[in-house]
Formats: structure tokens, C-alpha cells, sequence
């Protein structure tokens, strides 16, 4: 399915690696201008290299004060991807305070900043939109080691549906897409601390495999499009069927 976005303008947070990074790039191929929002400036440097005209803006999303200056003023937003997230990996006895706090800050609370910022500019504009979350399996089942993400991801389904009720009336679909272990470096780090674990989990994939970055970007554009007018409130899991097992 060739996709097109152009005369279109999105934002997508955590830009600088993996799959945000993909996600920019995809969308910058299909038209689209793009804002793209991380924390480390070089990664900035080297994507705005490979997507000429991309506006980069670098900021820490755990931060609300900074983030609100960085993009209080952002202007028209039509498509929105809230991916950026951490993972601080603690037993959930030795989970700290600050872990729990920076993880749901990063990637709960930024997702509630950036798009009450983004979805009052459609409102005020008067024009649809379509915001995916970046979310993942464990939103559904927990792993071991991993409180505090889990917890972060189980809140981000709510909060999807309930931007999806109280913005659906103004024409603003809110989705997200659920992957499994994705070989990124927060994939690549999450397993690498626990390789047994992840070899056996790999094993319990109907598909005997993880998700690639390209099959979690294609299900992005696809919730961004209009190819999925009907669909809000609502997940796709890519997750090669373990949920199914
Ligand atoms: P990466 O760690 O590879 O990339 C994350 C990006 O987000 C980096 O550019 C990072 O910047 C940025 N970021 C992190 N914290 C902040 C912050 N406070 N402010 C601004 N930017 C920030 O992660 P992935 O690409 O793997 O993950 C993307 C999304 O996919 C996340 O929501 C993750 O939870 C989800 N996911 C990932 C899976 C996986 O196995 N990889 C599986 C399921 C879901 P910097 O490096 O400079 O900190």
C-alpha cells in the first residue's frame, strides 16, 4: 500500500533512534513535513542530513516547562506519533521512586502534554487528525524486571481511548501500535540483559521471531492515513501472534 501524506504536516517524538527515527523517514518519503522531537542534538544533525527540510526540535519530553517552551508554539499539527519512551529496568522490589517517576513522565505524561498541544491546533483549525501511540505488548502482559515500563504502557491504552472519546467528535482519531521485542537499541538492551529470557521468548512467537522496525512503521502510517478512517480508540499488535499463544 504506497501511502501518501503530502501537504500534510507531523510531528514525531523520539526521533533521533529506532523507530522513531524510521517513522520520520517514511514520512518524510511520503510527502510530509515533518517535525522531528528528541533529546540528543546529534541525532538531529545526522536525520536532518537524510530528510533535507525535517524541523528538528530537541528537548527532554520529561520535562513539562521545557517542553512547553519547546512546543507551546509548534503550529499546525495534522498526524501526531508519541513514541519516545524509556525503559529502566529494576526487579519490582528494588523499583525506586524516581524510576517510576521518570518512566511515567517520559513516556505517559509527555504523550497527554504533546497532544493536548497538538490537538487543540487541529481543533482551533478546525481540521481532522490522527494520533498513533507508540505502545507495545506489555501494555497486555507483563515481563519480568520491567514494573515500571509495563505500567507505562498499560496506562497508555486508557489514555488512548480516552482521547479517542473526548476527541472523536472533533474529527481527531487517536490509535495505537502494540509491538513485541523490536532489535533497536532499547530491544537490543532490554534483551542482551536478559538473554535466556529473551531466547525463549523469541521461541514462544507463533512466527518464531521478534517484530522489525519496517513492519511497526508501515502499521504507523497505516493509522495515520485515511486508509483507516474508522478506526480509533483502538491497538494494532505487532506482535508475530504471541499474544495468540
Ligand atoms: P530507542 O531507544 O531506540 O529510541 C527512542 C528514542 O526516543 C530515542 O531517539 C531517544 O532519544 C528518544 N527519547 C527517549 N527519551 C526521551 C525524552 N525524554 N525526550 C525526548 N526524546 C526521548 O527506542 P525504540 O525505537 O525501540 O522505541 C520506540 C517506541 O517503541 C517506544 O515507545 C518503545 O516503548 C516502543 N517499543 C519498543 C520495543 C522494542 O523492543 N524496541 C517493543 C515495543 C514497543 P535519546 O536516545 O537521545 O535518549
Amino acid at each position: 500500500m504506497k501511502l501518501s501524506f503530502s501537504g500534510l504536516r507531523a510531528l514525531v517524538t523520539g526521533a533521533g533512534k529506532g523507530i522513531g527515527r524510521d517513522t520520520v523517514k517514511a514520512l518524510h518519503a511520503s510527502g510530509a513535513k515533518v517535525v522531528a522531537v528528541t533529546r540528543t542534538n546529534a541525532d538531529l544533525v545526522s536525520l536532518a542530513k537524510e530528510c533535507p527540510g525535517i524541523e528538528p526540535v530537541c528537548v527532554d519530553l520529561g520535562d513539562w516547562e521545557a517542553t512547553e517552551k519547546a512546543l507551546g508554539g509548534i503550529g499546525p499539527v495534522d498526524l501526531l506519533v508519541n513514541n519516545a519512551a524509556i525503559v529502566i529496568a529494576q526487579p519490582f522490589l528494588e523499583a525506586t521512586k524516581e524510576a517510576f517517576d521518570r518512566s511515567f513522565h517520559v513516556n505517559v505524561r509527555s504523550v497527554l502534554q504533546v497532544s493536548q498541544m497538538v490537538a487543540k491546533g487541529m481543533i482551533d483549525r478546525g481540521v481532522a487528525g490522527s494520533i498513533v501511540n507508540v505502545s507495545s505488548i506489555v501494555a497486555y502482559v507483563t515481563f519480568p524486571g520491567l514494573a515500571n515500563y509495563c505500567s507505562t504502557k498499560g496506562a497508555m491504552t486508557m489514555l488512548t481511548k480516552a482521547m479517542a472519546m473526548e476527541l472523536g467528535p472533533h474529527k481527531i482519531r487517536v490509535n495505537s501500535v502494540n509491538p513485541t521485542v523490536v532489535l533497536t537499541d532499547m530491544g537490543k538492551k532490554v534483551t542482551e540483559d536478559a538473554a535466556e529470557f529473551a531466547k525463549k521468548l523469541k521461541e514462544r512467537h507463533p512466527l518464531r521471531k521478534f517484530a522489525e522496525v519496517e513492519d511497526v512503521v508501515n502499521s504507523i502510517l497505516f493509522l495515520l492515513s485515511d486508509s483507516s478512517a474508522s478506526t480509533s480508540g483502538s491497538g494494532i499488535l505487532v506482535d508475530a501472534g504471541y499474544l495468540a499463544s
